[in-house]
Parts: structure tokens; C-alpha cells; sequence
């Protein structure tokens, strides 16, 4: 079995492994790197490697493992030669296609097939066992790829601090000797001093906040990141307070609802929001209907204000305008909780951050991230042993050898041979 990273050997975001064998070629993931300028075309951002593996091989690609719903590892997908076999969870799907249909960007999807957690299946000469992870995007996978008695194991993004931490943990005893185990590490190098605590601790520090706050609590956080959505819920109905969202979030909400209890909002202690710039960006990419369909649960902006105490509500860039206008944000704190990185890469996040602070709104940063922490790698690894790690999703990856053995480094391009 041969393997080749096309992008990912350096960096975080942008993953794309090749795994060959004889007769079989797969891609596992096909991400658009994080710092993508929405302006180029999606197809500028294929690696050479990968554009020349489509175009000038005259290799046919047996299929391709999208492990799970981040820009980071499925945005090129729409790239993929036609008729190309690709493959994603059943969630995952559902969340990339509102992705698509919401965004002003122009991405495009393949048709897919869906595998279940722990179900293998056959594709070309290899055998897929796909594992359910940890991780702050729903329904992400791993992927074990095995073949002529070959062991490959690709983690995917995962963690083992969020709120289906247990999968991690009993992952190690469901695999087969591991050959090579390609595994993320974001967090080694510099991210290594992120906050890392538990989601459920974050939720006591939510509610220490809200607890602290006489005004209204505005939050911002990725609709998408859904162990973050239950954890501010959870912590306003601690505080006996409304959790108010934006019809966009309401709509992630109900697309999940089918795949597990997670808070959506017909839940009596959830209201829908109705900010005007989210309204006119829907409707002009003719999707008033999410609009109307989340009405029967909204609540008016002047409504809001009257309750200020006794809410916590999701904001985002393009609410300035209604917040400015309507609410009164005497004694309001405002929560930032995502990866402070963002704020380099967004000027909008930037302003609605000068925004609050020019009010005199209280800012709190409550944040823990999607990815491993080092501590979490090490056990996983001592626990599967594998016979050699191949980092990969990290800026750092001369730093595994201060964590684990036998670490073997592959370049961008650089095809490696695994065997037995
Ligand atoms: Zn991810």
C-alpha cells in the first residue's frame, strides 16, 4: 500500500491523503485550505499533484472518504472528476449541502454515498471501517483502510475533551494491529497554550458568566459547532434564561434534529431571531423559506430587549445594525467562542469586537478547542501503538518526535510505501 499526502504535510486545513494500492486508488478528504480567499475560484486552490492526478495520470480514483463537515475537508469536493464514487456520513451530508445552499460562495458538491459508523465496505481492493469521533463538527469521521493485510488508520480531526468523549476512549480496543497512523495534530507547536478544558467545563464557566451578567449575554460561536450550541443552552437554562437564535442557526438545528436530542427550536426555551442583513442574504439566494418556517418560534427584536435579563443570545458581524438599533446594552457581556485566530482573518469579527468594546460591553473569551489535546494524542498513540505515525493537519510537525516514536515525516508529494 502506498501513500501520498498532496496537501496537509505542513499545514492545518487543506487535508487530501491518496492511498494506492495495485488496482486501487482513493482520496481521503479534499479540503480547501483555511486561509481560501472567497473571491478565487475553488478549483485555483486544487494542489498540482492532485490537479495533474485528475487530469494527466490516466489513473481512475476508486472513491473519496470525506471525513467529515469542515470547508478544511470537503470544500474541493466539487472539483472531483464526474461519476467519481465519494463517500461521507449521513449528517455530515446533510450539513455540507446547507453549507452550499446558504453561502454566497461559490462551492459545489458531488453526489455522495453514505457509509454508517462502524460498518465496513468495500472499495476497489480496500476495506473502510469508519469510526464516529470527537470532534467539534458533527458526525466526524476516522477511517481504518486496510488491504492486502495492511493496516492504515486516518484519524480525521478528533478530540477527547468534547461531549462524545467516550468514543474516543474505547476506540483503541475496536483496531487491528496499525501499520501507520496518519493523525492530526493541531495543537502540537504554538496552539499547544489553548485553552483545553472540557465542554462541560466551559458550561460552568458559561454559567459563571451569565451568572455575573444584569444586562443582556450575547455569545458568538459557529452555527456548525454543535457540542458549543448545547453547551450555552444548557448554561442559559441553568441561569433560567431564553437562548435566542438566528434563523440559520434554528435551521442547522432541525437538519440535525433526526440524529440525535439536541436543542432545536421548537424547545420552549428557544426563540428564533430575525437579524436583517441574515434576512436579505437569504432571500436573495431564494431561501425565504427557512425564513417563514422558522416564524412560529421567533421573537421581535423589541421583545428581546424588554426580556434583556433573561437572555442569552447568539450574535454574529451582520446583526451591528439591529443590535445598535434595538437593544440597550447597558450592563451586556459579550462571549467570544470560537479560535481566536479568527480575528487576524476576519475583519468583520474584527468590528463587531471594537463594536461591543466602543459600548462598553463586557468582553469574555470562553473557548475550548476541536482538536487533541497533546496529552490525548499520547494516550491514543499508547494505546494503538501503531508501528509508525505519519503527521499530517499540523503546523508543526517536526515537533511530533518530542511526543511520540517513531515518527516518519512525509512531504507534500512524497509517495511512501507501507507494508506489513
Ligand atoms: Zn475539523
Amino acid at each position: 500500500m502506498k501513500i501520498k499526502i498532496h496537501r496537509g504535510a505542513r499545514e492545518v486545513g487543506g487535508s487530501c491523503v491518496e492511498i494506492s494500492g495495485k488496482l486501487s486508488t482513493i482520496l481521503v478528504d479534499l479540503g480547501l485550505p483555511l486561509d481560501f480567499n472567497r473571491e478565487e475560484t475553488t478549483e485555483s486552490y486544487l494542489p498540482d499533484s492532485v490537479r495533474s492526478l485528475f487530469h494527466h495520470s490516466g489513473k481512475s480514483i476508486t472513491g473519496v472518504l470525506l471525513s467529515h463537515p469542515h470547508l478544511d475537508h470537503y470544500g474541493l469536493a466539487g472539483e472531483l472528476p464526474p461519476d467519481t464514487p465519494v463517500y461521507c456520513g449521513r449528517a455530515s451530508w446533510d450539513l455540507m449541502k446547507a453549507t452550499v445552499q446558504f453561502s454566497l460562495n461559490n462551492y459545489s458538491l458531488p453526489e455522495v454515498r453514505h457509509f454508517n459508523d462502524r460498518e465496513k465496505f468495500k472499495l476497489g481492493e480496500f476495506t473502510i471501517t469508519p469510526y464516529l469521533m470527537d470532534h467539534s463538527a458533527f458526525d466526524s469521521y476516522s477511517f481504518l483502510i486496510s488491504g492486502r493485510a495492511v493496516n492504515v488508520f486516518y484519524s480525521g480531526d478528533f478530540r477527547g475533551h468534547g461531549r462524545k468523549s467516550r468514543l474516543l476512549a474505547k476506540l483503541p480496543d475496536l483496531l487491528p494491529e496499525i501499520d501507520a497512523l496518519l493523525m492530526e495534530g493541531t495543537l502540537v507547536g504554538n496552539r499547544n497554550e489553548e485553552i483545553q478544558s472540557s465542554e462541560s467545563d466551559l458550561e460552568d464557566e458559561f454559567v459563571k458568566v451569565i451568572d455575573q451578567t444584569q444586562g443582556i449575554t450575547l455569545v458568538t460561536t459557529a452555527s456548525q459547532n454543535i457540542d458549543r450550541l448545547v453547551t450555552i443552552f444548557r448554561a442559559a437554562k441553568r441561569c433560567n434564561r431564553l437562548f435566542v437564535i438566528d434563523f440559520y442557526t434554528a435551521e442547522i438545528l432541525d437538519i440535525l434534529k433526526q440524529y440525535g436530542k439536541l436543542p432545536n427550536a421548537e424547545w420552549p426555551r428557544i426563540r428564533v431571531c430575525y437579524p436583517r442583513f441574515l434576512a436579505r442574504q437569504f432571500e436573495k439566494n431564494g431561501n425565504e423559506n427557512i425564513l417563514n418556517r422558522h416564524r412560529k418560534n421567533g421573537i421581535r427584536w423589541t421583545r428581546i430587549n424588554e426580556k434583556k435579563q433573561k437572555i442569552v443570545m447568539l450574535v454574529r458581524p451582520g446583526f451591528i445594525a439591529d443590535i445598535k438599533r434595538f437593544l440597550d446594552l447597558d450592563n451586556a457581556v459579550w462571549i467570544y467562542s470560537m479560535w481566536l485566530g479568527y480575528f487576524e482573518r476576519s475583519s468583520s469579527l474584527r468590528k463587531l469586537k471594537s463594536f461591543f468594546l466602543e459600548q462598553g460591553v463586557n468582553y469574555k473569551y470562553l473557548h475550548t478547542s476541536g482538536h487533541a489535546r497533546i496529552t490525548d494524542l499520547k494516550e491514543f498513540v499508547r494505546k494503538v501503538s501503531p508501528k509508525k505515525i505519519i503527521p499530517i493537519h499540523s503546523f508543526h510537525p517536526e515537533q511530533y518526535h518530542e511526543f511520540f516514536d517513531n515518527v516518519q515525516m512525509v512531504e507534500n508529494g512524497e509517495e511512501i510505501e507501507i507494508s506489513s
